[in-house]
This record gives C-alpha cells, sequence and structure tokens, in this order.
C-alpha cells in the first residue's frame, strides 16, 4: 500500500496490487478530517490509518462509504465514533451484500481438507478466488458498522470552507454509488464508478447510466480523479472506462446477436487493448451485464457469486491466461 497526496488536502492510499478486494482509500484533510472508503479488512484498514497517519493531526471525525461492496466498508469499526455517510440504500443493502459471513465461511471452506474438495468439485472458481485471497486477506473478527448519515441525491459538507459534495450517481456499478467531489481541489474521488488498469467489476445498474455517470465526471472538470481501483488519474480514466464499456457492450451485442451464451461470448471476444489490465477474465462479468439487459431483465438481479468466479476462471482458462480475480 502506499500514501499519495493528489491536492493541497487531498490524499489517496493505493493498493497497487490492484486484484479484487484491493480498493483505494481517500482522505480529505480538513474540517477534522473525512475518509473515503475503509478498506477490505482490519488489517489493511489499520495500514491505512497508519499511512494516513502520517498527515493528519487525529483519527477522522467523519467517514464516507461510496457504495455498499465489503471491500469498501469493512475497515468501518476502526472509526470508533465516528459519523459514517452514505446513501441511503447503502444502509439498506450493507447487510446484505457485505455480511461478512459469506466470505468468512468461503475462506474456512477452502482450509479444511473435506469442504475444500466439494469446493473443487463444485465451484472450482469460488476456491480458486479464496486461495488468492487467502494470500493478502484475513475477513476474521470484522463486524459490519453501518452509514450513521444517510442522504438521497446529494449531500454538501463544509470543511473549513472548503465545499465537499457528495453526490448519488446509482445504480451504475452498484445501488448505492456515490462519487465525492471537492471543486475546489479539482479532485474528484470515484469509487467503483472507475476502475483503472484493472478490469471493472459492475453488479447493479445499466450501461447507460454507467456511462452517464462517467460523462458527469468528465463534465465537473477534474485535475485528478482517484478511482475506487487502481491508479489515480486525470479525466482520462474516465475516457478509458467509457471506451471499455462500450467496447463490451458492442461486442456483447454482436454475440448475442449469433445465439451465443455469456460465457461462451466471454471466451470469444478479444480482451483488445485491454487485456494488460488485471483480471481481464472478468470480461464475463461485464458481457453478463449486457445479456441482462439484451434479455430485458431487472438491473438489480441477484447474482450467485460462486457461478460469477466459476465462469471468470473457465474464461481465463479458454484463454490461455493466469488465473486471477
Ligand atoms: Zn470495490
Amino acid at each position: 500500500m502506499k500514501l499519495q497526496q493528489v491536492s493541497e488536502n487531498c490524499f489517496a492510499v493505493l493498493n497497487e496490487k490492484n486484484l479484487v478486494c484491493d480498493a483505494n482509500s481517500g482522505l480529505i484533510n480538513l474540517g477534522g478530517g473525512v475518509v473515503v472508503d475503509t478498506q477490505s479488512d482490519l488489517s489493511h484498514g489499520r495500514r491505512m490509518i497508519e499511512l494516513f497517519g502520517k498527515v493528519w493531526r487525529a483519527m477522522p471525525r467523519r467517514v464516507i462509504n461510496t457504495h455498499e461492496d465489503g471491500d469498501h466498508v469493512w475497515g468501518n469499526q476502526l472509526f470508533d465514533g465516528a459519523e459514517i455517510i452514505a446513501h441511503r440504500t447503502v444502509k439498506e443493502l450493507m447487510p446484505h451484500v457485505a455480511d461478512p459471513r459469506e466470505t468468512q465461511q468461503l475462506m474456512k471452506a477452502s482450509d479444511r481438507f473435506l469442504t475444500r474438495m466439494l469446493l473443487k468439485a463444485l465451484h472450482p472458481g469460488a476456491l480458486a478466488v479464496a486461495q488468492q485471497l487467502k494470500q493478502d486477506y484475513d475477513f476474521d473478527d470484522i463486524r459490519l458498522v453501518l452509514p450513521t448519515t444517510v442522504f438521497e441525491e446529494r449531500h454538501v459538507l463544509d470543511l473549513d470552507g472548503t465545499e465537499v459534495h457528495l453526490i448519488y450517481v446509482g445504480p451504475c456499478h452498484q445501488i448505492g454509488d456515490t462519487i465525492i467531489h471537492v471543486p475546489k481541489e479539482k479532485v474528484v474521488f470515484a469509487g467503483d464508478v472507475i476502475f483503472r488498469e484493472c478490469t471493472p467489476m459492475g453488479w447493479n445498474g445499466t450501461y447507460e447510466k454507467w456511462l452517464k455517470v462517467l460523462d458527469l465526471i468528465i463534465a465537473l472538470d477534474p485535475d485528478v480523479i482517484v478511482p475506487g481501483h487502481g491508479p489515480v488519474c486525470g479525466v482520462e480514466g474516465a475516457m478509458e472506462m467509457k471506451a471499455y464499456l462500450g467496447y463490451v457492450r458492442e461486442e456483447s451485442k454482436r454475440c448475442f446477436g449469433q445465439g451465443l451464451s455469456a460465457l461462451e461470448a466471454s471466451k470469444k471476444i478479444d480482451f483488445g487493448p485491454y487485456g494488460g489490465w488485471r483480471a481481464p477474465a472478468r470480461l464475463y462479468m461485464n458481457v453478463e451485464r449486457a445479456y441482462r439487459e439484451l434479455r430485458h431483465e431487472a438491473a438489480d438481479k441477484p447474482w450467485d457469486h460462486a457461478k460469477v468466479f466459476d465462469a471468470v476462471l473457465t474464461v481465463a482458462k479458454a484463454k490461455g491466461i493466469p488465473v486471477e480475480f
């Protein structure tokens, strides 16, 4: 992990490996301090606190969760007494979407011989993702701490005269998606609306909405964007995401027209200029999302996580690339 100053008072902590769960955090070092997203487990959360601790005066008074996924909220308990701010839906969905028990059980199952063999037979992708996560993460002792302040469309903080705008933009990658704009410092914390140099994992939302939100970020004209995953960038990061989504959507449409399944399509679609991004086989999720739209299914249709990881594994193997999530 590394600390990076992105403007006079804004900072980022980045997980440079850039695989699943390697989420970024932000700090707006004004008005008692605001932390954006709290990492995937307690050891990463503590390391983030240590890195930000080099520049802040004291533990921050506020935390913002950009959305409800575990990799952005599982360090919340380390900010005892802080105001935790998120969109209304994040508070509603977090107990279901980010229930740490599901991940804890998967990790334990991958540890024990019998359950590991069972997993290998039934869900080899889920076993592979557990084995990857085990290298860096430990989900024990995580206790879900929910937002204490929720908002609807927009929430504005005044930090010693510097305005911070929380703008609700979901559902595009996830239902509770929120971006944080600091106009005076020309910074946007984009949450998982932007993945950089790694393949996006979108859960609930539509291509149309996601592309619109990326246009909104470009229109805000920031000098710096801190993405949810991957290195800090300028507006080119938003443009790259737009190009990726546009490419996958078009390729998916073509394959859908040929009668291929989402999995067959994912094996067939060329990674194009995105083959160098981390975990390119996560392409499957974006193809499946396009297929859901082409089949006129609900944008919040539930996902079977084990099946998703199995499909990503299948695509990686079919393409002959290293298995990574
Ligand atoms: Zn994330």
